[in-house]
Parts: C-alpha cells; sequence; structure tokens
C-alpha cells in the first residue's frame, strides 16, 4: 500500500472538469504514472451511466491499459466521481475494487469538488494523502 500520493493541481483540475461534464451521472476513469506520482488521466466511458453506479466499459478499459503500457507508464490509480456524495468510497466500491492501486473519489457538494484518495485492501479502505505538486 501507499500512503501518499503526488499530482499535479493541472492533473486535478482535468480530472474534475472530466467528472463535472458528466455530472448527476458517475464518471471514472484511470490514472497513469510513475510509482507515486500520477501523469496523466485516461477517461472511460460509465457503462451504467447512472448518477450512483460505475462499471467501466470494458473495451475502453482495455484501450487505456494499452495505452499506459505503450507510454511506459503503469495504472496507479482509478477515480471515480460522487456527483451527490459521498466524500468516501462506498461499501459496494470497496466490495468491487479489483485492483491494488490508489482509489480516488471525487466528490461534489453545492459549490465544489473535493478529491480524496483510498487503499482497499481485504475489504478495508484506508485514506491515501494526496499532495499537489508542482
Ligand atoms: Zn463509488
Amino acid at each position: 500500500m501507499i500512503s501518499t500520493l503526488e499530482l499535479s493541481y493541472p492533473l486535478l483540475q482535468e480530472m474534475i472538469a472530466y467528472v463535472n461534464r458528466h455530472a448527476p451521472l458517475e464518471a471514472c476513469g484511470l490514472l497513469a504514472g510513475k510509482a507515486t506520482r500520477a501523469e496523466k488521466m485516461i477517461g472511460v466511458l460509465n457503462q451504467e451511466q447512472s448518477p450512483v453506479r460505475f462499471v467501466m466499459d470494458p473495451y475502453e478499459q482495455l484501450h487505456a491499459f494499452d495505452w499506459i503500457e505503450s507510454n511506459g507508464l503503469d495504472l496507479i490509480g482509478i477515480f471515480h466521481s460522487h456527483p451527490a456524495g459521498p466524500e468516501i468510497v462506498s461499501p459496494t466500491d470497496i466490495l468491487e475494487a479489483a485492483y491494488a492501486v490508489v482509489h480516488i473519489i471525487l466528490s461534489r457538494t453545492e459549490t465544489q469538488w473535493r478529491a480524496r484518495g483510498f487503499w482497499i485492501e481485504k475489504g478495508k479502505a484506508t485514506e491515501v494523502t494526496l499532495q499537489i505538486v508542482e
């Protein structure tokens, strides 16, 4: 498990803009990078098109995995939005977490989006610090 994930402010804003565009539906995607630093986000279609659930479109997900590999990066995070809250991973998120990566929840309050990271292992979620770096 990792306790801190680094990402730049523009990358955070890019994720927020992406999920905001899809609200009130949940939106999802992958974060690629190296070690504990995220470099790129790749949006993946939520095939559920639901405000309370997401399932990544398998074709787009595979395509994103290929892109990450061919660019010499690693999958280091998965993000999805909770347009109507909560700020934390849901029991379903914990149950369905399939990758040992940081799970980022972008949740919306009345006026703004907030991002929190979690490491999910053995049915338990532990908060990961998201460190905004240059
Ligand atoms: Zn969720």
